[in-house]
């Protein structure tokens, strides 16, 4: 079995006390890819102390030097494709074609923030007295940790490490104990792209003491992080402690409104590709169909039958459409919500029960007559469930869009472009799709929910990303 390390300033290193735990495959149980370090406290301090040391010198490397970096590293993922999409694949789940897509996102990503190092600048403004310069200037933050979960385990921290080394930060990254060997590749294509020791520190090993212990440090600027409300909140709390600067994305429970005018097939493959793609295994998966009384039969007999086409397998055999969920905790929680949903009174039109065999997989499954106030229709399952809500009109259909604690994306399916533009306006999530899926984003733009999906401070990916990984300093020159 292959053993995993740590990278702490610029050597890849065990746990001090030698402390393990498995990656397992979730398509096939006795498929282990290798053991990781379990980092205790004082390792996680070490791999601190190590990127606070190399912050001086990264901070102060010229922007296009730093850039230079990302853009191999850029070419590194490519050339590494077919290998890390197929660890992607092993570890979390996901299809290879799925796994692919995220690797070219990460590729992508250091393309465009190895573009940063040329542009992030400050402002020149204009001065009370003649003849004053008045200049802002964007430093470095500093030292951020990021904290990641396993549903994309190589794009979230891609688009958190790619700006933060653009804008001159050192980092120490704590992948999610379910995906951390994607999570080591990265690391590893930067080492290779050139990366001066100490910049990235890569420390894999359990929420509770690695993540606290980041969260915790007053030597650390800022934590970006990407997971559930709960372990979320905790992070705000225990960081605002010493005003570290905080980034959190969060869940969501997505929901598409199928306007009566819309075209259903259409309405399905959307609806397929947001709440089954990724096995419901996104924060922006489609969660909730909202549809008008006047197409609701169809479309749930339509919805149906392509649930029943999907093919649900191991995401390395060709063909394979869904692959399983990442855990036995996952796959218990998805059955559980089943269970919910039917107790609840929710209508099962197909799916519902654990799939073959030999791995976490679940059926995809859809409810038909969710109500508002069913837990299933509150809250985050994460897996391939999606809930069918009849609404009477066009104002019925947003109300109970809006009427949830989450508000990460969103969609409608409709030609009317008044009633689009009107859910454009009102919905209350921090992305909106128009005949497009809840899930897919452009790297270019920002991204980040309101509600409880984000702490609602600072947006990830695109120009969006220069507010939460630097800091602007005002500079008046004046002539004495
Ligand atoms: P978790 O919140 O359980 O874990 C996320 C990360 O936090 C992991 O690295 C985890 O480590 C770590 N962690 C756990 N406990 C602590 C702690 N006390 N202090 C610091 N860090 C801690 O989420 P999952 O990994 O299960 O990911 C699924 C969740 O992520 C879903 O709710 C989903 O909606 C959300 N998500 C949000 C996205 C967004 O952009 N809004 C995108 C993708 C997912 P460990 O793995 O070791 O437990």
């Amino acid at each position: 079995m292959q053993q995993y390390k740590n990278l702490i300033d610029g050597e890849w290193v065990d746990s001090s006390d030698g402390k393990t735990f498995e990656n397992r495959n979730p398509a096939q149980l006795d498929d282990i890819l290798g053991g990781c370090p379990f980092t205790n406290k004082a390792d996680v301090e070490r791999a601190i102390d190590a990127a606070a040391a190399a912050l001086p010198a990264w901070g102060n490397l010229p922007g296009p030097a730093r850039g230079a970096i990302l853009d191999k590293a850029s070419r590194i993922l490519e050339a590494r494709m077919d290998e890390i999409a197929t660890v992607l694949t092993r570890e979390e789940g996901k299809t290879l074609t799925e796994a692919k897509g995220e690797v070219t996102r990460a590729r992508d990503i250091f393309r465009y923030y190895a573009g940063e190092g040329w542009r992030a600048g400050g402002n020149v403004l204009p001065s009370n007295t003649g003849g004053e310069l008045l200049y802002t200037r964007r430093e470095p933050l500093g030292v951020v940790a990021l904290v990641t979960p396993w549903n994309f385990p190589i794009a979230i921290p891609a688009w958190k490490m790619a700006p933060a080394l653009a804008y001159g930060n050192t980092v120490v990254f704590k992948p999610a104990s379910f995906a951390p060997q994607t999570a080591m590749l990265l690391v590893e294509v930067l080492v290779e792209a050139g990366l001066p020791k100490g910049v990235v520190n890569f420390v894999t090993g359990s929420g509770r003491t690695v993540g606290d212990t980041l969260v915790g440090s007053p030597k650390v600027h800022g934590v970006s992080f990407t997971g559930s409300v709960s372990v979320g909140m905790g992070i705000y709390e225990k960081a605002i402690k010493n005003l570290t600067r905080v980034q959190l994305e969060m869940g969501g429970k997505n929901p598409t409104i199928v306007l009566k005018d819309a075209n259903i097939d259409t309405a399905v493959k959307m609806v397929v590709a947001g709440g089954f793609g990724l096995t419901g295994q996104a924060c922006t998966a489609t969660s909730r169909v909202i549809v008008e009384d006047a197409i609701a039969n169809d479309f749930a007999a339509a919805l149906t039958q392509a649930a029943r086409n999907l093919k649900v397998g191991n995401g390395l055999e060709a063909g394979v459409q869904m692959g399983p969920a990442v855990s036995e905790d996952q796959l218990q929680t998805d059955l559980e919500y089943i269970g919910i949903g039917q107790k609840e009174g929710a209508k099962l039109l197909i799916g519902g029960s654990q799939a073959g065999d030999g791995g976490y997989y679940v059926q995809p499954t859809v409810f038909d007559h969710v109500e508002p106030q069913m837990r299933i229709a509150q809250e985050e399952i994460f897996g391939p469930v999606i809930g069918i809500m009849r609404a009477s009109d066009f104002e019925d259909a947003l109300a109970k869009a809006n009427g949830i604690g989450f508000g990460l994306s969103a969609a409608v399916v409709t030609n009317d472009l008044q009633k689009a533009f009107q859910f454009a306006n009102r919905i209350d999530a921090g992305v909106v799709k128009i005949n497009e899926p809840t899930t897919g984003l452009a790297l270019q733009a920002p991204f980040g929910g309101f509600k409880h999906s984000s702490a609602n401070t600072f947006k990830e990916q695109g120009q969006a990303a220069i507010e939460f990984y630097t800091r602007t300093k005002t500079i008046y020159v004046g002539h004495g």
